[in-house]
């Protein structure tokens, strides 16, 4: 007769086995799901396991079932909000992660001024590229770590509000957001469908625009891959009942000129007052667009642009942004006085060392340079430095002489100035054509 064992059997599946199959391209169950998801939310399963999990995934894909199951899972790994009727459509908007990809500080104000109340959860920087939440955090006080009761009774008093994930809400992505960030498995279509559509739902909004960014410097290269995601995407929030449009825009160079938190809130507050870049303004209104054409059957296009003007004009959109920065706790006075913003001691202007045109800024590159200056992690939990970043001069299209500035590093010190200074100057390629023009807008899907 067999020996018994004395290891007590554990209940449910075991994560080494959970790993191996996604590593050997076997679907996984609702079961192995939930245990691997609910385990790592709780605290039960390590890092590692989750990480290797995460590599395997990235390596072998996820199967549309799986997808299904990984975002349910996530979003109901903390609560799924509902709204009162009495408040109308509520909106949401996301993007897929950019460098110098401002727009919601931008879109989710303009709209909200226009009555279209938003619900917004947001994350930190991802990879080469900045997240909303860090950039709010450059304001000084303000909070994103939210309760459930204050998100909700912000969102019904001061019509928006942009949150973090928290312990409540889409706990999950919060915590497989941080480990993907370090462990480079960001780029990976089923692992950000499932993230950006699991904060979607638990936040529960009725119409969801996605912004959905290609090119060298997203986490989709190709407009392919782009048109896969937003398909994905908005499979998953119709499957709930929710509105979704995905627009899917340029980024092979950085949106605007700013890139770094406290200088992209910069940019976006001189947005709101009519004053941001033309590539910015035209992102920012055409998804605000799509955000007015889901929320109020009737508005065409241009009567959509007839109010988004009208609302940077008066000011309402910049009020708007005030009433929120004030409600989370944040000093609304930074948003007319940079001064209170965080600020890097050391600029270093880079000139043009020979004339020509600017054929292409690398967004990677530049993000790449950004995080570095210490801009974003290298490991979890890392604090960043909200004051550093670069203020481009010149874009892809820009003829500039020898000697023009090119573009001005923010820097805490000399040697980090130096090294971004480089980086950037390689990122940059100079010809004596000028280059095709490409649109900001390439694709609506939806
Ligand atoms: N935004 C998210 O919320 N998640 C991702 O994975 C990428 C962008």
């Amino acid at each position: 007769m067999a020996a018994e064992s004395r290891t007590p059997m554990r209940e449910g599946p075991r994560i080494v086995d959970i790993i191996a199959r996604t590593r050997d391209g076997v679907e996984l169950s609702r079961q192995e799901i939930e245990a691997l998801v609910l385990g790592y939310t709780r605290g039960d399963v390590p890092d590692y396991q989750v990480a290797a999990w995460l590599m395997a995934a990235l390596l072998k894909g996820l199967t549309p079932r799986e997808t299904v199951l990984l975002t349910e899972t996530m979003a109901r790994s903390g609560a799924c909000l509902t709204w009162p009727e009495s408040l109308g459509v509520v909106a949401d908007k996301h993007s897929t992660g950019g460098v110098g990809d401002k727009t919601s500080l931008v879109v989710v104000p303009l709209v909200a001024a226009l009555g279209v109340p938003v619900a917004k959860m947001s994350g930190r920087g991802l990879g080469h590229t900045g997240g909303t939440i860090d950039k709010l955090e450059s304001i000084p006080g303000l909070q994103v770590n939210l309760d459930i009761a204050r998100f909700q009774a912000q969102v019904e008093q001061v019509g928006l509000a942009i949150v973090a994930q928290s312990p409540d809400l889409a706990p999950a992505d919060g915590k497989l957001y941080a480990l993907r960030d370090v462990t480079a498995t960001v780029p990976c279509l089923p692992l950000i469908a499932s993230s950006v559509m699991s904060k979607k739902l638990a936040a529960g909004a009725h119409v969801i625009v996605l912004d959905v960014k290609t090119g060298s410097g997203a986490f989709m290269p190709t407009l392919d891959d782009a048109r896969r995601l937003s398909r994905t995407m908005i499979d998953l929030g119709t499957a709930s009942g929710r509105r979704v449009r995905a627009v899917i825009s340029a980024m092979d160079q950085p949106l605007g000129a700013k890139v770094g938190h406290s200088l992209e809130l910069q940019e976006a507050v001189a947005t709101l007052r009519g004053e941001g870049p033309a590539d910015l303004t035209e992102l920012a209104f055409a998804l605000a667009g799509h955000v007015l054409a889901l929320a109020r059957p009737g508005v065409d296009r241009e009567q959509a642009h007839r109010l988004l003007r009208s609302a940077i004009t008066s000011g309402a959109a910049l009020e708007k942004l005030r009433a929120m920065v004030a409600a989370q706790g944040g000093d609304p006075a930074a948003l007319d006085e940079w001064q209170r913003l965080p600020a890097a001691p050391v600029r270093r202007v880079a000139e043009a060392n020979r004339a020509g045109y600017v054929a292409a800024v690398s967004a990677r590159a530049v993000g790449e340079a950004v995080v570095r200056l210490g801009g974003g992690r290298a490991k979890k939990g890392d604090a960043i430095d909200l004051a550093v970043g670069v203020d481009l001069a010149a874009k892809t299209g820009t003829w500039v002489a020898r000697g023009d500035p090119l573009f001005t590093v923010h820097a805490r010190d000399e040697a980090g100035a130096e090294a971004a200074e480089s980086a950037i100057r390689a990122a940059y390629v100079l010809a004596d054509a000028a280059p095709v023009a490409q649109p900001v807008v390439l694709d609506t899907i939806g």
